[in-house]
């Protein structure tokens, strides 16, 4: 290793070696008082059912604020958050804030949604993850029902038994589980029965092609006819445009998620989108009273 041979050797690195070190360094610095100083903030992508076209729900994303570098990708933290140990308290912020928002959308009367949080393999592992689960639940008020949770087949494969475990003691609680990116890691169909899941989620790589693809189209109607066959529901993640819109829905696809029908977004806008669709659904079941 270079930094075995003394300082002379520095030219071992490569500028893009010698930058990502540094940058990570950086972030990593950064990352650890981010919490503290109030640096993330999360926004709210809709989840939209195909057959209704209404809303049912939100998936937190987060969002990094760097006073220095402006705002950060999570595709460039979440990793490093993972390899420090630092996703613990980040994701801890996250899930606590999603309940408390979803709760605060309730109190205010918009229709109730479901609530999705991401969760990374090292924050599942944790001991004490479905104690903090229930604390953010009895803390925030919102009902165990709507909140769910998003986690991988790769996270779950880690350690099977102990995985199932966990997800059927959230499940005991109410709390939704649902398989994030599916298609993108190993899991083996037998295993997948024993998920305690309600949702599958078709990864974007699989979405983004779907008008032209055949093996996309093929791979999209398979997990859709798999979910369905096991009793879960499936969601297409990445859904940019009209044709991928109808292939999903004239497959029968139960839900989906992306821009052409919004970006992830900021609190006041997820709670103007539920208006407005309130006001749809009164006016489509004949109820003017609210107008009166
Ligand atoms: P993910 O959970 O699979 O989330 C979907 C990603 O696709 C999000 O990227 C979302 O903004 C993006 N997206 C949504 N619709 C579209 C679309 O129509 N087209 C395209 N091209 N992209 C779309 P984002 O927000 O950058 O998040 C990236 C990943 O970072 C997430 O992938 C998730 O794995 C992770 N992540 C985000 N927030 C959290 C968090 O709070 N905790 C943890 N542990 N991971 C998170
Ligand atoms: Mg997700
Ligand atoms: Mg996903
Ligand atoms: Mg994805």
């Amino acid at each position: 290793r270079a930094k075995d041979m003394g300082s002379n050797n520095f030219q071992f690195y490569t500028r893009e070696m010698n930058e990502s070190v540094e940058e990570k360094l950086v972030l990593l610095e950064g990352l650890r008082n981010a919490v503290d100083e109030q640096q993330f903030r999360l926004l709210y992508q809709p989840k939209v059912d195909l057959r209704s076209g209404l809303i049912f729900g939100v998936e937190a994303l987060i969002r990094w604020h760097h006073p220095e570098h402006g705002m950060i990708s999570p595709l460039r933290f979440i990793g490093l958050a993972e390899e420090s140990g630092l996703i613990v308290p980040i994701g801890e912020w996250v899930l606590r804030t999603a309940c408390r928002q979803n709760m605060a959308w309730r109190a205010a009367g918009l229709p109730p949604i479901s609530m999705s949080v991401n969760v990374s393999p090292r924050q599942f592992q944790e001991m004490r993850l479905v104690e903090r689960v229930a604390q953010a639940l009895a803390d925030s008020a919102l009902p165990a029902g709507a909140l769910e949770l998003e986690v991988t087949e790769s996270l779950i494969m880690r350690d099977l038994a102990q995985s199932v475990g966990k997800m059927r003691e959230l499940k005991a609680m109410g709390v939704s589980l649902s398989i994030d990116d599916f298609g993108t890691g190993y899991s083996s169909l037998s295993a997948l029965k024993s998920f305690p899941i309600s949702t599958l989620k078709i990864d974007k790589s699989f979405v983004s092609e779907l008008a032209d693809n055949p093996d996309d189209q093929a791979i999209a109607m398979a997990v859709i006819s798999l979910a369905h066959k096991l009793n879960l529901r499936v969601i297409a993640e990445g859904v940019e445009t009209e044709q991928q819109c109808r292939f999903l829905r004239e497959n029968d696809c139960d839900e989906m998620q992306g821009y052409l029908f919004s970006r992830p977004l900021p609190p006041g806008e997820v709670e103007a989108l539920l208006l407005a669709q309130d006001a749809r659904c009164h006016l489509a079941a004949g109820d003017t009273e609210k107008f009166h």
